[in-house]
């Protein structure tokens, strides 16, 4: 997509803009009443007298022409996106049509594609790694399993990384133009990835997931210029993988449209994922107050107050600092070995400057999960940090949390950890 629209053509008049925005509505589903799912074209083809059939038919255009037919595309377009349904090219439509986007069509009334994994341990592995940025494949590793932590901390499914060669459930590649799936990629910018739903559709494809490498990939936040956020990205395709489609709920991870990282599910993603699998049945849940907390540089720190059962801090301007907490885990019970979903913790900071960086969670001293750079502030109540391989606990379970204070005054720098707890599953 990006620079063909002109900004300032309000109704677009040369029919090579036309061209280019039936294009865009073509690709994304605006055009076509069926959801395709990037089913590379195995369907039986349909009955004549299916009334479902006739509805899943092309919407005829005609070419280059702002026809009646487009300009009821394009409202679609406008509503999936909370725009203004003008069916005219404003420019609050080419910004959104001008932005970096996943693959996969917007269309369809429910955010669910209808198919669903039927085993909940599921498998994924890597055909090849991106290089960007050096990033290492023991990096891009953490970053993917951070993304499916996400979904994990929701539902009852696990994510286990195997080799390649044992035919993982979610293959991951990074390939560029024409990769023999009947999807080519753009180059650099407009579609960023794609996946494919759960089986049965797509044959072997189902559940796969394709990262564009004509895009420059990054694990730093910010970004740079330019650059796309790996976890970010990989998160709302595999949202695809487990059989969701785009949302129109502006801010969710599932939106169509990338408007740069957000390593966190928005309360419409948790419905969706949990529309299809449900949630997970807790055996054991366990709680520590928010006093309990260890601070790793205490020199850092302006105040620190314990009040009740919550602790509150105010860290010196321009620092960082580590703050712990060791849940007391009962690892055996009923004679069963527990298994962690998540690491949930309670608390808010006063301001932007204020910021909980990193959550790491550790069996004994075995990292098991590792939330990076999700730089939350604000109130969290009840935020939940999933272990995407949800492993058996052993020695106990230790959450670490990587902070920073910036300047201000310093209620602006305060923050304050009610308590922290855990799921547990057998
Ligand atoms: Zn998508
Ligand atoms: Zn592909």
């Amino acid at each position: 997509m990006k620079k063909s629209i002109k900004k300032d053509d309000f109704i677009p008049k040369s029919s090579k803009d036309v061209k280019v925005l039936q294009k865009h509505l073509g690709l994304f589903g605006y055009l076509n009443y069926e959801d395709r799912g990037f089913d590379p074209g195995n369907e039986m083809p349909p009955e004549p007298d299916d009334k479902e059939a006739d509805a899943m038919e092309s919407i005829s255009i005609k070419e280059g022409d702002l026809d009646d037919n487009t300009v009821q595309a394009l409202k679609k377009y406008q509503d999936f996106h909370g725009l203004e349904c003008s069916g005219k090219l404003d420019v609050n439509t080419l910004a959104e049509l001008e932005k970096k986007r996943c693959g996969m069509p917007d269309l369809g009334e429910y955010s669910t594609q209808g198919n669903k994994w039927n085993k909940t341990e599921l498998t994924y592995g890597f055909q090849n790694y991106t290089s960007d940025n050096s990033l290492t494949p023991a990096k891009i590793h953490a970053a993917i399993a951070q993304a499916f932590a996400l979904w994990a901390a929701e539902t009852s499914l696990s994510f286990r990384r195997v080799n390649f060669s044992s035919n993982p459930d979610i293959r991951i590649r990074f390939v560029s133009g024409n990769h023999e799936d009947g999807s080519p990629f753009d180059g650099n910018s407009g579609v960023l990835a794609h996946a494919f739903y759960p089986p049965p559709n797509s044959g072997a494809l189902a559940g796969d997931a394709h990262f564009d490498e004509a895009e420059t990939w990054t694990l730093n936040i910010p970004t740079g210029t330019g650059k796309i956020d790996l976890v970010t990205v990989a998160a709302h395709e595999f949202g695809h993988s487990l059989g969701l489609r785009h949302s129109n709920v502006s801010g969710s991870l599932m939106f169509p449209s990338y408007s740069g990282p957000s390593r966190v599910l928005h309360a419409d993603d948790k419905a969706g994922i949990r529309s299809i699998y449900g949630g997970y049945s807790i055996a054991h849940a366990q709680w520590i107050h928010g006093t309990s907390i260890q601070i790793e540089y205490p020199e850092r720190l302006e105040r620190i107050t314990r009040a009740g059962f919550y602790t509150y801090l105010y860290g010196k301007p321009n620092t960082k600092n580590w703050f712990h907490f060791a849940i007391p885990t009962p690892v055996i019970v009923d004679s069963k070995r527990l298994k962690i979903v998540c690491a949930i913790l309670r608390f808010r900071t006063f301001s932007s400057n204020a910021i909980v960086k990193h959550i790491h969670i550790y069996d004994g001293y075995t990292k098991i999960a590792a939330h990076n750079n999700i730089n939350l502030t604000g109130n969290n109540w009840f935020a939940k940090y999933g272990v995407a391989h949800k492993p058996s606990i052993y020695w106990g379970l230790g959450i670490s949390i990587g902070v920073e204070f910036k300047g201000g005054t310093a209620k602006n720098r305060r923050m304050d950890f009610v308590s922290a707890g855990c799921d547990l599953i057998k």
